[in-house]
């Protein structure tokens, strides 16, 4: 057969644009299906002129022409930005979106979203509003704050503060707790960039109170504490606590900044998992300025929460930073109704994700482990072992670092292929699963993994085992 033919069985756009099968795609913006159809039509031209392919008719190809095209089309219409199976454990995924948002959250965003909103409009007076107002009361409230702002994130909070209080002016910050982030967030970088100067104190593992004291000029702006979220000094340590700082700032009338990071509100030690200090308790303890996020262990959207004196507050607000830090109303939603839950802590340790997973007993996650075990032991047959075997499941998010839930595993051997491959494609599915190795054996910990995802879970396990 003369090989010339190939091309001149290959259909044009147009012809192709009426084909029944590719009118599937009429809804769908004509330049996306147009450009599929132009580039499967270029691969395939290419391939021809290589001689890598060979259709015995043309209408061998046309059909092998077009089920490229659906595909391509498929693919290229799905979005970017798409949810996914995290079957690591890891409460608090930084790269996976952090906290999980409350039913009540994700209804507050689809109902603010969908319309307009009273977001910087008094109602009362029928004058402007202000943004902020919307969260403020509740945090005063759960907090005890005298004052507070929200800004798009943690980082910015600091940045904020520092700007605001201690700019051209000196930052006292013991040298352990010179904590570096994950995304090159580092302390004295934001210090640098505020144009405040640091001055470390004590050593890594000891700092006192009176190494501040030793280290206050007429220059100092700030006593800073930094939580050191994601790592401990432990053994031979001593670090100067909240109150100790306070006493000395109010001696030398300076504010002492207190960055939590992670910002618990729910008494998890408690409920046995860590020891983190509750906001509440900071802002008791007297420090002026407290900042924290919004979607570590407060569960919530992504945000900078600011709370402290008035004084110190109000000169924030006249900052113009702020107005370049600002936060959306999608995140007021979300916060607000974040925020409402924990007015009544059992509610929010049911209501929130982020908590829910954190506090969740170990007979509930066996039954979890247990109902995941029975869906997918019925697609193990000739294509994976299964079992289900005691682990243990990270915080994450910088948040706890030295904590362990104990959870139920859901463990899987593939017969036909490596454990790296079977987790790469379960990475690569649909819907995507992210899961690690142990031992040879593809781990699923239930504890992140919720029911409603448990379908898609199988499919997605389907997908991989069975189409080797
Ligand atoms: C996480 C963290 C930050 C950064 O918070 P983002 O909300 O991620 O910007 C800053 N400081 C500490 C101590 C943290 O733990």
């Amino acid at each position: 057969m003369p090989e010339n033919n190939q091309f001149k069985w290959l259909p044009a756009v147009d012809e192709i644009l009426d084909y029944e099968e590719i009118k599937d795609f009429y809804k769908m913006p004509r330049t996306l299906v147009v450009e599929a159809i132009r580039s499967v039509l270029g691969i395939y031209r290419e391939e021809i002129r290589q001689k890598k392919i060979h259709y015995d008719n043309s209408k061998e190809l046309r059909s092998a022409i077009v089920h490229d095209i659906r595909d391509l089309i498929k693919r290229r219409s799905k979005p970017m930005l798409r949810p996914v199976i995290n079957a690591t454990g890891v409460v608090l995924h930084t790269n996976l979106g952090r906290a999980v948002l409350s039913e009540g959250a994700r209804q507050a965003v689809n109902e603010i979203t969908g319309g307009y909103s009273n977001l910087e409009f008094n109602l009362d007076t029928g004058t402007r509003g202000s943004r902020y107002s919307h969260v403020e009361e509740l945090l005063q409230k759960l907090t005890g704050a005298e004052d507070c702002l929200v800004v798009n994130n943690n980082a910015a909070a600091v940045l904020l503060a520092l700007d605001t209080l201690a700019k051209g002016r000196e930052s006292i910050v013991s040298r352990g707790e010179m904590v570096e982030i994950g995304g090159a967030f580092r302390i004295p970088e934001v210090m640098e960039r505020s144009g405040s100067k640091l001055v470390e104190v004590g050593t890594t593992n000891k700092t006192y109170i009176q190494d501040f004291e030793k280290a206050i000029t007429s220059d100092t702006g700030i006593l800073m504490k930094v939580h050191t979220s994601n790592y401990r000094v432990i053994g031979f340590t001593h670090e100067a606590s909240v109150p100790e700082l306070v006493e000395l700032g109010q001696r030398f009338t300076i504010p002492v900044m207190v960055d939590l990071g992670s910002g618990c509100m729910f008494d998890l030690k408690s409920a046995s998992v860590g020891d983190e200090p509750l906001v509440q308790q900071v802002v008791a303890g007297g420090a002026d300025i407290i900042t924290f996020s919004g979607d570590k262990l407060l569960g919530g959207p992504q945000a900078g929460i600011i709370l402290g004196r008035e004084k110190y507050l109000s000169q924030m607000k006249k900052n113009p930073l702020t107005r370049a830090l600002r936060i959306d109303k999608m995140t007021i939603a979300a916060l607000e109704a974040t925020l409402r839950s924990y007015l009544d802590p059992a509610s929010a340790a049911r209501e929130i994700p982020t908590l829910e997973m954190l506090t969740r007993s170990y007979d509930t996650n066996q039954i979890q482990s247990q109902k995941i075990y029975e869906i997918l032991v019925l697609e193990a047959e000739g294509n994976f072992q299964i079992k289900t075997e005691q682990g243990v499941s990270p915080v994450g998010g910088g948040s706890l670092p030295m904590v362990e839930l104990p959870t139920v595993l859901v463990m899987m051997k593939p017969e036909k292929m490596s454990a790296e491959r079977c987790v790469s494609a379960l990475r690569k599915g649909n819907p995507p699963v992210l899961a690690y190795i142990r031992e040879d054996w593809v781990v699923l910990d239930p504890r992140t993994i919720p029911e409603e995802q448990y379908e898609a879970l199988r499919e997605a396990v389907k997908q991989v085992f069975g189409g080797i």
